[in-house]
């Protein structure tokens, strides 16, 4: 199998960068440069200019917006802003209800809701798990019951990123819960966040960060026009929902920017009285790592392409769940190499010592940014399925058995 770039993918690489390196906005490149995660009106900020561009809704058809990129153009688009470093797209409103509107919605609901979440005019999270189903999605309990032109929705959720910023939720509900399997009594809604009853309470992270969050239904009224796809046909979208969710999943570029960070950062810290990066037990563990994700890359694009031939199959290939245990494991890695370099820096509580000894600020900010996605990363082998149900996919698809 060659896998090299065509020229026309390399240009394509370089068309990226060029754009990317002459629009994203300077103080947004420069907080996440140093390790910062980027602010909801940064990632609003950012998706509007790719918008403009005709790049947000990356996976969508031309039809519905989309630029009409294969699976390898997708890829480098998503390393190369990721590399930058810029903030992501909203993964909740391009990579699942963007693609679950455009094959299961309505055309009212496509017309209405599409080219609002392509412009993040509709801040979207995604209503899945609940206190008791999370890897066990289809036991989920929060129930709708259908009363005239609308559905009573009661129950809670749970881990719902963002839910705070939410214009709008798209919600897993139990519509029959005597149906024979548990998957058949489940249906997909799309619940505005301003309807009486909702309550979201905050779940502050390791990191010190409010991204998480519960969310409570208390007799919410959801007008029925808004359930997509049939009632009691929701696992249906929601499986179509979290195969599109795997796109991208590995963050290999995010790794390779924590690296580069981690490798500018050596040059100013010293260990033993030499430049860190001159170290060599140091050298070994960024060259392990390089190696590592260089092996990630390759079958990154294996898998990718791959799935490009077998275009109209639909379904992720079972080898995703590789990139997403690997990715992961890089991810966490990564970011711990970024903390490591930073030594007593990453804990804030030293920061004013340091500025008295004269520590450059910005490598401070950097070294304490460190630790916080350092930790955040931890949930990073548990969100978008956990990496143990990722390896039970893999022993049974993969290696059958
Ligand atoms: C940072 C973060 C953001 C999230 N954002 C969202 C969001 O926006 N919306 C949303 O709906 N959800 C979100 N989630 C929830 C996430 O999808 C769940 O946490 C995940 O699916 C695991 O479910 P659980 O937490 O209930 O753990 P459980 O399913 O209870 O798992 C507990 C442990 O048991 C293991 N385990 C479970 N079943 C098996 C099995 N069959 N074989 C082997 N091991 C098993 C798991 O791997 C895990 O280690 C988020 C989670 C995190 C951490």
């Amino acid at each position: 199998m060659d896998l090299r770039f065509t020229p026309e993918e390399t240009a394509f690489r370089e068309e990226v960068r060029t754009f990317i390196r002459d629009n994203l906005p300077t103080d947004i490149r420069d907080r996440m440069r140093l390790g910062h995660g980027p602010r909801k009106e940064d990632t609003v900020r950012w998706q509007r200019i790719l918008n403009k561009k005709g790049w947000a809704g990356m996976s969508w058809p031309k039809q519905w917006g989309g630029p009409g990129w294969s699976a390898i153009q997708k890829m480098i688009f998503l390393e190369e802003n990721q590399v930058a470093p810029a903030p992501e797209l909203s993964s909740f409103n391009i990579t699942m209800i963007g693609p679950v509107l455009i094959q299961f919605g309505t055309d009212e609901q496509k017309k209405r809701f599409l080219p609002r979440a392509a412009n993040l005019d509709d801040w979207w999270c995604q209503g899945f798990s609940e206190p008791g189903a999370g890897s066990d999605l289809a036991s989920l309990k929060t129930a709708a019951k259908l009363e005239g032109d609308h559905y009573v929705v009661n129950g809670q959720k749970i881990w719902t990123s963002t839910a705070h910023h939410a214009d709008w939720c798209f919600l897993l509900v139990r519509t029959n819960p005597t149906a024979a399997k548990r998957q058949e009594g489940i249906s997909f809604l799309l619940v505005d966040m301003k309807t009486p009853g909702i309550t979201v309470r905050p779940i502050i992270s390791i990191d010190g960060s409010h991204h998480l969050n519960e969310v409570f239904f208390d007799d919410v009224k959801v007008p029925v026009n808004m359930r997509v796809h049939q009632e009691n046909k929701g696992w249906d979208v929601a499986k179509f929902l979290l195969g599109n969710e795997r796109t991208g999943i590995a963050r290999l570029g995010k790794s390779k920017e924590r690296v580069k960070a981690a490798k500018e950062m050596a040059h100013q810290v010293n260990a033993n009285g030499r430049p860190l990066i001159e170290d060599a037990a140091f050298r070994q563990r960024v060259a392990q790592l390089e190696v590592d994700m260089q092996a990630l890359e390759i079958t990154q694009y294996r898998v990718v392409s791959a799935y490009d031939k077998a275009e109209g199959n639909g379904r992720p290939d079972p080898l995703s769940s590789v990139l997403k245990v690997k990715g992961t494991e890089l991810l966490q890695a990564t970011t711990e190499l970024a903390m490591d370099v930073a030594g007593p820096m990453s804990m804030p509580v030293w920061a004013e010592e340091l500025v008295a000894m004269n520590e450059p600020d910005d490598m401070l900010e950097a070294a304490s940014a460190s630790t916080g996605s350092y930790l955040f990363l931890r949930a990073a082998s548990i969100y978008g399925g956990t990496n143990e149900i990722q390896k039970n996919i893999l022993t049974k698809a993969v290696l059958g058995l």
